[in-house]
C-alpha cells in the first residue's frame, strides 16, 4: 500500500514469483507483498478470460452474445452459491453498487398501490436513509425501538398513525460503515413476523455492503433471510467495480409495481397510439437489469472468486484473521494513555469479550483522538499526518448521518449549525463548540497484517501520547534572551506570481512594493482545473514546483520555464503578457458558467484563451488545467479576504509574556484583529498578504531534525515572502520569537503580524526537485503543535501611513538587505 512508481511494483511481482501464498490460519499472515500479488494475479486471470475469449454483446444470436449469455448465467448462480444463496430461492440482480440496488427496491414500493411506510435502523448508511423520500411515513430506528416492536407482539411502530401506506419497508445494516457494529440476520424474520401479525404487508431490506467484505454471508434458509439484500462486490474483492441485489423470490412480486422500464427488461412495447409494453416474465432479473449488463464487470466476478479463494481462503478464514487484528488494534487503543492517566482514543466500536450468542463487531474501529487535557483532536490536523505516514484512512462523517449523530451527541440544531458555519480549507475548524463534527476510521480487511495495527498504535502512541515528563515546547523561556534589534535584516524576497508554483526571487537592489493585498505580483496567477474549476495546488500536484515564473520587465512578460525532464512536444517556456488585455481571456460565463475555487472558497478568475498556455500547463502536469488570472481591484466574487489570526498560543497579557504559559480555552476573547482581518484584501495566497519566516527558528527547527536522525529542510519549502535573518548567531534563544512579534518595520515600512501560520504536508516537497519526504513536517509536529495546529511562520500585512505625503507611503517598498526592526508592543 505504499504509492511506489511501476518498477517498485515490477520489481516486487520478480520477487515474488515463488512466493508460497501463506494461508490464513493459524496466525501467519499476509504481508503488503501479498497484496501486490493478489492484485496481479486476480487482473493475470481476468486478462486472460479476456484475450482467449470473445465476449459479445448480449441478445443476439452470434456466438460471441451466447458466450457472454451464457457465462453470465453461470456467474449469477455461482454468485449465489458463494452466498449460499438457493437459486430456486432467490436471484440475483446486477446493478452499479449497493446504493443502485438500494433505488430498484425503492422504485419498486414507491410504484406500489398506496405507497409504502419506511423504518430504517438508524446506523443506516446515507444510501438507505435516501428511501424516506419516496415513503408516505418513515422513521429512523435505534436499537431499543427495535427491540421493542420485536418483543410487543407484533406493532408496527407506525401502526398509530391516521393515514398508513399499504406496504412497509424495514431497511437495516448487517454491519454500520461508521464504526463496524453488527446487526442480527435474525432481524429480518423476526420483523416480518412482527409486521405479518399487525396484517400488514412487510418487507425487510438488508445492506449486507459492508458486512459481506470480511464475512460469510449466509443466506442458506430463505424463512430467515431478508426480502432484499444488496452489496457492493468491490468491497468484497477490490474488483470488479459492480454491484449486486439479492431478492428472496418470495418478494419478487413487489417489482410488478416498478413504473419505469429499460432496455432489455420488456418484451414488447407499443408506442404511437397506444401506451403499452410486456414487462419480461421469464426471470426476476431479466425484467429489472435496464439497458447493457456491464458484461466485462460480470464477467471479472469469475476471475475475482478464484483468486480471492485461492490465495484468502474463505470467507470464514478473512473474517477470522480480520477479527484477530481488529480486536488487537482495539486492545491497543484502549491501553493507550497519556502519562496523567487521559485515555487518548475516544472509542466508537466496542469489542466485549465474545460470548456465544454474540455477532461481534466488523474489523472496523470508529474513534476519535484526546489531548491529555481533553481537548479534541482536528481531524483534518490528523489527517495531515496520517496521509505522511502512508495510512489509508477515513475521517469525517462516512456517510453515516445517524451513527455519526448518536456517536458524537449531536442533536439535529447542531447538525445544522456546523452545516451552515460550513468548512473551508485553511480555517478548517472540524471540532466545533467543543464537539468533534466526525470521527476517524480503520477498516481491516483480508489484506491487513498484524504489523499494519502495529504501526498503527505506533504511530498514535508516537504524536498524540503525551508522556507525563514531557512538557510543552516552552515559548516563553526563549523570550527571556532580548534580540538587538539592530541585527535583523531581509535575506529574501520571493513573490509566487503562479498560485502553488515556484517562485521568483527578487533580485538584490530592486525595491520591491508592498500593496494591501501583499507584496506586488504575488499569487495573481493559479492554474485551475478544467472539470472542477479548482485551482490546482502542490499537495496533489508536487510537480508545480518545477514550473517558474520570472517577470520580466524589461519584456512585459510573466516568463514561465519548466525545470523537470523536457517534454515531446512541449515548448521549454511560454510567455504570458503582463499587461491584463481583455482579449487574452475567455468571455465572461456570467453566472451559468463555470467558476473556480480556491481553497474551497468560490471566485470569479479571468480564464486565458490561449490553447498554446494551457496545454503548457496541462502536458507538464497530466491533467486537464488552464491558467487564470485574478487581479487586484477585483469586485463581488472578483476579491478575496484574509483569514489569518493571532493562535491561542500568541495571545498572552504583557504581564504574563515571560512566566507561565497561557491555557486560556479558545472561546477566550477573539484579537481585535479578526474584525479587522474581515476587511483585508488577498489575491489568491491562502490565508494572508504576506508571510514571513525568521531563520533562526528554521536552523532550531533544523537541529531538531537532525537530533531525530533526518535531514535539514531548507527555507523554500515553507513559501515565504519574506526570510528574515540575524547577523549574529544566537543559537536557539532567538528561535520562534516572531510569535510575539505585534509589528515589524522593514526598511521604512511598517508591518502589522496576523497570527502564526497553520502548516499541512505541503512543506513537505522539495521545491528544487518536487520530491515528498516526512521531514520538516513530523518534527514540526513533534515540537511546534499548539491546540492541535501545526505552526510555522508568521503572517502579516502592510500597514500604511495616511496621509503623509513621501514617497515612501505613496509609493512603499521593500528591498533585500532592509533592516528589520521588531517594534516593543
Ligand atoms: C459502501 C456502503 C454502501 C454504499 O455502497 P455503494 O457500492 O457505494 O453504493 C452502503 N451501505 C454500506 C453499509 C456501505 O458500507
Amino acid at each position: 500500500m505504499t504509492d511506489g512508481g511501476s518498477w517498485e511494483y515490477n520489481d516486487r511481482i520478480e520477487a515474488l514469483r515463488d512466493y508460497e501464498f501463506p494461508m490464513l490460519k493459524d496466525n501467519v499472515y499476509l504481508d503488503h507483498a501479498g497484496t501486490t500479488l493478489y492484485a496481479k494475479s486476480l487482473m493475470d486471470k481476468f486478462a486472460t478470460d479476456m484475450t482467449t475469449n470473445l465476449f459479445g454483446n448480449p441478445h443476439s444470436a452470434s456466438a460471441s452474445s451466447q458466450a457472454s449469455m451464457s457465462r453470465i448465467e453461470d456467474i449469477r448462480v455461482r454468485v449465489l452459491q458463494f452466498f449460499n444463496a438457493d437459486p430456486s430461492e432467490f436471484d440475483l440482480v446486477f446493478v452499479a453498487n449497493a446504493t443502485a440496488g438500494i433505488k430498484l427496491v425503492a422504485d419498486a414500493f414507491r410504484g406500489s398501490p398506496g405507497g409504502f411506510d419506511f423504518l430504517y435502523h438508524q446506523a443506516c448508511h446515507t444510501s438507505l436513509v435516501g428511501v424516506r423520500q419516496e415513503a408516505e411515513n418513515s422513521l429512523c430506528l435505534d436499537d431499543d425501538a427495535v427491540r421493542n416492536c420485536l418483543e410487543s407482539g407484533g406493532k408496527n411502530p407506525l401502526q398509530d398513525l391516521e393515514r398508513r401506506a399499504k406496504s412497509t419497508l424495514f431497511a437495516y445494516p448487517a454491519q454500520s460503515n461508521m464504526n463496524g457494529q453488527r446487526f442480527p440476520l435474525s432481524w429480518s424474520e423476526r420483523m416480518r413476523k412482527c409486521g405479518a401479525a399487525s396484517g400488514d404487508r412487510f418487507f425487510t431490506l438488508l445492506d449486507a455492503a459492508a458486512f459481506a467484505a470480511t464475512s460469510p454471508l449466509d443466506l442458506g434458509n430463505s424463512e430467515n433471510a431478508p426480502d432484499f439484500t444488496v452489496l457492493s462486490f468491490y468491497k468484497l474483492f477490490g474488483f470488479p467495480d459492480l454491484g449486486g441485489l439479492i431478492v428472496r423470490r418470495q418478494a419478487a412480486p413487489v417489482f410488478q409495481h416498478r413504473r419505469y422500464f429499460g432496455g432489455g427488461t420488456v418484451d414488447m412495447v407499443a408506442c404511437v397510439k397506444e401506451h403499452w409494453h410486456a414487462t419480461k416474465t421469464q426471470s426476476l432479473h431479466e425484467s429489472l437489469e435496464d439497458g447493457t449488463l456491464p458484461i466485462h464487470n460480470i464477467i471479472a466476478l469469475d476471475s475475482a472468486l478464484d483468486v480471492h479463494q485461492k490465495l484468502y481462503g474463505s470467507m470464514k478464514d478473512v473474517s477470522s484473521h480480520t477479527a484477530f487484528l481488529s480486536r488487537r488494534l482495539y486492545d491497543g487503543f484502549v491501553a493507550l494513555q497519556h502519562g496523567n492517566g487521559e485515555a487518548v482514543c475516544a472509542m466508537y466500536s466496542t469489542f466485549s469479550e465474545q460470548t456465544d450468542d454474540d455477532i461481534g463487531n466488523g474489523p472496523v474501529l470508529a474513534f476519535n483522538l484526546r489531548s491529555h487535557l481533553g481537548a479534541w483532536v482536528s481531524l483534518a490536523e490528523f489527517e495531515k499526518l496520517a496521509v505522511l505516514k502512508q495510512f489509508h484512512i477515513r475521517t469525517g462523517g462516512l456517510c453515516n448521518p445517524g451513527g455519526i449523530a448518536s456517536a458524537l451527541g449531536l442533536e439535529p440544531w447542531e447538525i445544522r449549525r456546523n452545516f451552515s458555519a460550513g468548512f473551508r480549507c485553511g480555517n478548517d475548524n472540524d471540532v466545533m463548540s467543543g464537539k468533534p463534527t466526525g470521527v476517524i476510521r480503520v477498516s481491516m480487511g483480508a489484506m491487513s497484517t498484524a504489523s499494519d495495527v502495529d504501526k498503527f498504535i505506533d504511530f498514535i502512541y508516537e504524536f498524540y501520547c503525551t508522556r507525563i515528563t514531557e512538557s510543552e515546547p516552552s515559548l516563553w523561556g526563549e523570550l527571556l534572551v532580548q534580540q538587538d534589534p539592530s541585527d535583523l535584516y531581509v535575506e529574501t524576497i520571493m513573490v509566487y506570481p503562479i498560485k502553488s508554483c515556484g517562485g521568483y526571487r527578487i533580485p538584490i537592489g530592486s525595491p520591491w512594493e508592498v500593496r494591501p493585498e501583499g507584496l506586488t505580483w504575488d499569487r495573481e496567477w493559479c492554474l485551475v482545473h478544467r472539470g472542477t474549476g479548482r485551482a490546482l495546488s502542490q499537495k496533489q500536484y508536487p510537480r508545480m514546483a518545477l514550473i517558474r515564473p520570472v517577470i520580466d520587465f524589461s519584456t512585459g512578460h510573466l516568463r514561465i520555464s519548466y525545470r523537470g525532464p523536457p517534454l515531446r512536444d512541449t515548448p521549454g517556456q511560454v510567455l504570458v503578457p503582463l499587461s491584463a488585455n481583455p482579449d487574452l481571456f475567455r468571455p465572461s460565463t456570467s453566472g451559468h458558467g463555470m467558476t473556480s475555487r480556491v481553497c474551497g472558497e468560490e471566485i470569479s478568475a479571468q480564464v486565458y484563451r490561449s490553447d498554446e498556455v494551457s496545454n503548457f500547463f496541462s502536458r507538464i502536469l497530466g491533467v486537464p488545467c488552464a491558467l487564470a488570472r485574478f487581479p487586484p481591484g477585483g469586485l463581488g466574487k472578483g476579491m478575496r479576504h484574509a483569514k489569518a489570526h493571532l493562535q491561542n498560543h500568541q495571545k498572552v497579557s504583557s504581564s504574563g509574556r515571560n512566566t507561565t504559559r497561557c491555557h486560556l480555552p479558545s472561546a477566550a476573547t477573539p484579537p481585535d484583529s479578526d474584525s479587522e482581518s474581515e476587511q483585508r484584501r488577498i489575491l489568491l495566497s491562502n490565508e494572508s498578504p504576506i508571510l514571513a519566516i525568521n531563520l533562526s527558528s528554521l536552523e532550531a527547527l533544523n537541529r531538531k531534525i537532525a537530533q531525530r536522525g533526518g535531514k535539514a529542510v531548507s527555507a523554500e519549502v515553507f513559501r515565504a515572502n519574506i526570510v528574515i535573518r540575524s547577523s549574529t548567531p544566537k543559537g536557539d534563544s532567538f528561535a520562534y520569537s516572531e510569535d510575539h512579534w505585534s509589528r515589524l518595520r522593514i526598511g521604512k515600512q511598517s508591518f502589522k503580524m496576523l497570527g502564526a501560520c497553520r502548516r499541512c504536508h505541503m512543506v513537505c516537497i522539495d521545491q528544487e526537485t518536487a520530491n515528498k519526504s516526512e521531514e520538516p513536517f513530523i518534527t514540526l509536529t513533534k515540537t511546534r503543535r499548539f491546540d492541535g495546529k501545526v505552526l510555522f511562520g508568521t503572517h502579516m500585512c502592510h500597514v500604511p501611513v495616511p496621509g503623509v505625503e513621501t514617497k515612501e507611503a505613496q509609493f512603499p517598498t521593500i528591498a533585500v538587505g532592509d533592516e528589520v526592526v521588531v517594534d516593543p508592543v
